[in-house]
């Protein structure tokens, strides 16, 4: 029997990843599939085991950059995992969402609950399971840290076994832009979550929607910040470059923003290596000038 014909999931060749890349950049997939469910899920990794044939697992993309080459093995996108697994249990606060679950919608249909917790998640573009894997944290209040691990309950995993597993509170270890997760595909996600009025979720919402556009470049395509901030006392990774005077600094058609240095947006017909050469000389010049060693938290999807 041919594997590939005899899976529940359309397998699609040749799909270009900068449709599924917030920066817009990367090459063709040799396979691109977008499961539904859990079944069809583990189908797909099935059929990658079987066919020693490398996978990688996508969300929206807003956190990664695809090479021009593309990818020579399987791209599994979350876009249309689990669209209905928004579970709430009322009685202790807590939302359970599947993994492809965008998080503004999961953050508006907490507000129709009353209940908030997570209003800082609705400026991250991004989806339950990219979240968990990075994450992703926001606030415009200098000083203060909000981030996923901080209102995560519980994880539910499939390990590199091929088992589910569910990794509590307790079992999670999670620090600025990473987790312990790394290596997992993230299924589920439990929140926890409190009793908030629903005008004071929809202001803080606002308020942080607010600063998000005083603040960052959203007129380009972008992957958000591209450098991790060094560690305290040390300066914000986009000051380092400002006083450098990198804005505006471009390779081809990736270009650092003038409204946010750490920020590098596709001004129109960036390539990967554009934005991969940009980074690196940005690095090279930060380090030279300064002696900090800028770490990227944009991942870098290398040629396999
Ligand atoms: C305009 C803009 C603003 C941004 N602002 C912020 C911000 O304020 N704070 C912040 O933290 N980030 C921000 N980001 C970055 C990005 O949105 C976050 O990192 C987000 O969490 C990534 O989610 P995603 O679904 O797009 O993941 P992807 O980019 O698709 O993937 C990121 C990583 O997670 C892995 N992954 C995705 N889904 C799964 C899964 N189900 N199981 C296992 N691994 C998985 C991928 O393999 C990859 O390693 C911003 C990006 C943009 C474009």
């Amino acid at each position: 029997m041919n594997l590939r014909t005899a899976l529940k999931t359309p397998l699609r060749q040749g799909v270009s990843l900068s449709q599924y890349s917030t920066m817009q950049v990367g090459g063709p997939s040799r396979y691109f599939a977008s499961p539904e469910t859990e079944e069809e899920l583990f189908e797909l990794l099935d059929f990658a085991r079987r066919e020693k044939m490398p996978w990688l697992v996508i969300g929206k993309g807003s956190n990664m950059i695809f090479p021009d080459e593309g990818y020579a093995g399987l791209v599994i996108s979350f876009l249309h995992y689990e669209q209905n697994k928004i579970c709430f249990d009322l009685k202790e606060d807590s939302v359970t969402a599947g993994a492809g679950i965008f998080l503004y919608r999961l953050v508006l249909a907490a507000r129709d609950q009353g209940l908030g917790g997570i209003e800082f998640l609705c400026n991250v573009p991004g989806t339950v399971g990219g979240a968990v894997i990075m994450n992703a944290g926001f606030s415009r209040f200098p000083g203060q840290v909000n981030e996923a691990g901080d209102v995560l309950a519980e994880v539910e995993v499939l390990g590199e076994d091929g088992k589910k597993e569910r990794w509590f509170k307790k079992d999670l270890v999670f620090s600025y832009r990473q987790s312990n997760l790394n290596g997992k595909i993230v299924l589920a996600a439990k929140f926890q979550l409190w009793k908030r009025r629903r005008k004071d979720i929809e202001r803080e919402i606002r308020a942080n929607f607010d600063f998000r556009n005083s603040k960052q470049d959203l007129r380009f395509p972008s992957s958000g910040s591209i450098f991790k901030n060094p560690p305290k006392p040390l300066p914000a990774a986009g000051q380092l470059i400002d006083r450098l005077g990198l804005k505006g600094k471009r390779v081809g058609g990736a270009v650092v923003s003038e409204k946010h240095a750490n920020y590098i947006i596709n001004a129109g017909g960036a390539k990967s290596s554009d934005i991969v050469e940009l980074i690196r000389r940005i690095q090279k010049l930060v380090l030279d000038a300064t002696e900090v060693s800028l770490e990227t938290e944009v991942r870098i999807i290398e040629k396999n």
